[in-house]
């Protein structure tokens, strides 16, 4: 993965590291005779140039780098009080992601990501609906998101509701929206909500299902990623590792 994406999508240099480059390439842009271009190389938050440059599979390995990073422990040293004014003009997130609302999966940061950075949809089991396709649809053709991720994780409570067929008030329809994953799942072994094995097996099937979803019912994304202007990928977080893992 080039460096300049990662800088790009999360500067994690140190301040005394930053100083030196800004000072190199402010030289050299000054013996080239042209305006510094350090203060958008080196700006907190996306800028529309930053994020227009880049492709669809450079977001996705720069979420890679930042979910090692954390799994290091080794996250960017933040500044939220610098992205928070400088994304209050105007946003331009690389990506939007569709996660869990687990409080043990909280996307921007097990991928390391700042202020500005992405969009985040979160709802019990990732499920795509009306609401979050139309977010979805905004996020990408209308404020220039390039990559679609749908985010599930291991031990999800949703999943495990789905299969045991729980029913609670408007939790129940929206459980209902998982079980065609619970069916379609081939799992040898018991399946149950206590086999642990199973439900993380359900809850990978229902990030495939929920991103074939998205292509058949957002003609809008579909024909965007046809174009090459976006990439809709899955991913699971699992738990105990830290690790996301990505796959088509
Ligand atoms: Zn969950």
């Amino acid at each position: 993965m080039p460096d300049k994406v990662q800088s790009t999508l999360r500067d994690n240099h140190s301040p005394r590291r930053r100083f030196l480059k800004i000072a190199s390439i402010a030289t050299a842009t000054t013996a080239l005779g042209v305006a510094p271009a350090w203060q958008l190389a080196y700006a907190a938050a996306l800028t529309k140039a930053k994020r227009d440059k880049l492709t669809p599979d450079e977001i996705l390995a720069a979420m890679k780098k930042g979910n090692e990073r954390f799994r290091r422990g080794k996250e960017s040293p933040h500044d939220y009080l610098a992205q928070q004014k400088m994304s209050a003009k105007g946003q331009y997130p690389a990506a939007v992601i569709l996660s869990c609302i687990d409080s043990r999966a909280p996307a921007e940061t097990i991928m390391d990501l700042g202020i500005g950075d992405c969009f985040n949809a979160r709802v019990a089991g990732n499920i795509a609906n009306e609401d979050i396709l139309g977010s979805m649809e905004f996020a990408c053709k209308v404020a220039g998101a390039k990559v679609v991720l749908v985010m599930g994780h291991t031990a999800c409570g949703a999943i495990k509701g789905a299969i045991d067929n729980a029913q609670l008030g408007n939790l129940t329809g929206l459980l209902a929206k998982i079980r065609p994953a619970v069916d379609a799942t081939q799992y040898q072994g018991e399946r149950s909500a206590k086999n642990y094995g199973f439900v993380d097996a359900v809850a990978r099937k229902n990030v495939e299902l929920t991103v074939i979803d998205i292509r058949r019912r957002s003609p809008v994304l579909a024909e965007m990623e046809t174009a090459g202007a976006i990439k809709i990928a899955g991913a699971m977080y699992n738990l105990e590792t830290g690790r996301v893992e990505f796959f088509a």
